[in-house]
């Protein structure tokens, strides 16, 4: 079996199974538990957050978590407009996670919102950016992805929240696939509100974070309890945050080396794929992890996908919300690419080898001849 969907979630590291199995057995206290064995907990969940803190050049009163990366961005994006934006961009190609919260939380309060378009490349025009913010008398929130789940492209992170910052705005970043490869330093890149998601890098599923610039509000998502400074009431998933934290330290330590592995296979699997005729690479100068292309076929994706897995190989048509639906993906709607063509996307993690990425791709070429 090859698996060739790291996008869409990643296998646990062995010592993530470890430390969450140690956490399941000896610190099962509730944190809230003014006890040892609520103490226990309770540092499990400190250590974890001084963890990102440390990493992100951030404070540790201004991570929170989270259920995973919907939550997150659900209550990054709410916060901001409780905070007082009442105009938010955001673009087409973004995750449904923010384009559905987006659409009903502008509708909720009554506020103006913009989806940019992109190019077919999938960029979006800094200087349109730039025009709305500038227009707009009031605070503008800007939802802005670093990396594309689909393509991998990269966005320009820092001087967007160097346009925002100019125009005393608030900026809302996804950065649930560069949690692997790209710098989350958010002060740096002006970010105010930034989402990650565990099982994207190794950690278990149902576990994400916030970080929330301390300059800004905090509103809660709902109430209920004092749990992360009330910002996200009821008991923590002590064992999912532990298990969080170790994956991350296990990536963040060699991931210049990771980087370039990803990158290697990436070049190997442009190059393996080449014989197919017609083959365009989307995003080529992206995420090293996820590799973006389409052809044109007479065969649909899901035919493709479905002869794969059954010879062993597991990829993409996109994101996971889309696969088994037989729609093209907003994404590729908004890119405007050509209606005779398929897109598949390959996605690279640890343990994944060269040998495997050729053999892949070769089944790939065999099955579309
Ligand atoms: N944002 C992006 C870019 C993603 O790739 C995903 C996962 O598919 C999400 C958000 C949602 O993350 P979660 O599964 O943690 O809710």
């Amino acid at each position: 079996m090859i698996y060739l969907d790291h996008a869409s979630t990643t296998p646990l590291l062995p010592e993530v199974i470890s430390v969450v199995n140690d956490v399941l057995t000896e610190s099962w206290g509730n944190p809230s538990s003014s006890h040892a064995n609520g103490r226990k907990a309770k540092a499990v969940v400190e250590t974890a957050r001084k963890t990102f803190a440390t990493d992100f050049g951030v404070t540790p009163g201004e991570i929170f978590f989270t259920s995973g990366a919907t939550e997150s961005i659900f209550l990054g994006l709410q916060s901001a407009i409780l905070d007082g934006c009442d105009f938010i961009i955001t673009a087409a190609t973004e995750h449904k996670a923010v384009l559905d919260s987006v659409d009903f939380l502008a509708q909720k309060h009554q506020i103006k919102k913009l989806v940019l378009a992109v190019n077919n490349k999938g960029q979006i025009s800094m200087t349109e950016l730039e025009n709305a913010i500038k227009a707009h008398p009031g605070k503008t929130l800007v939802a802005l992805m670093y990396v594309n789940n689909e393509t991998g492209l990269i966005h320009p992170v820092k001087s967007i929240g160097q346009i925002v910052g100019k125009y005393d705005g608030l900026f809302f970043c996804d950065a649930v696939q560069a949690a692997l490869f790209q710098d989350i330093t958010p002060r740096d890149l002006g970010i105010h509100y930034l989402s990650l998601s565990a099982h994207k890098f190794n950690g278990p599923k149902g576990v994400g974070l916030l970080f929330v610039a301390r300059e800004t509000g905090k509103h809660s998502l709902w109430k209920g309890g004092s749990q992360e400074r009330k910002m996200r009431p009821g008991t923590e998933n002590v064992y999912g945050i532990a298990g969080m934290a170790k994956a991350w330290r296990s990536n963040f330590d060699s991931r210049m080396e990771k980087r370039n592995l990803m990158a290697d296979l990436k070049s190997i699997a442009i190059k393996a794929l080449n014989s197919i005729p017609g083959l365009e690479i989307n995003a080529e100068d992206g995420a090293p992890h996820i590799l973006h292309f389409s052809f044109p076929s007479a065969k649909k994706a899901e035919q493709l996908l479905m002869a794969l897995d059954i010879e062993g190989v597991m990829l993409s048509a996109g994101s996971a919300c889309q696969s088994g639906s037989h729609q093209v993906s907003h994404v590729i709607e908004a890119m405007n690419k050509p209606g005779n063509q398929i897109h598949l996307r390959m996605s690279f993690g640890f343990g994944n080898t060269k040998d495997q990425v050729l053999s892949a791709c070769q089944t790939l070429v065999r099955l579309v001849s």
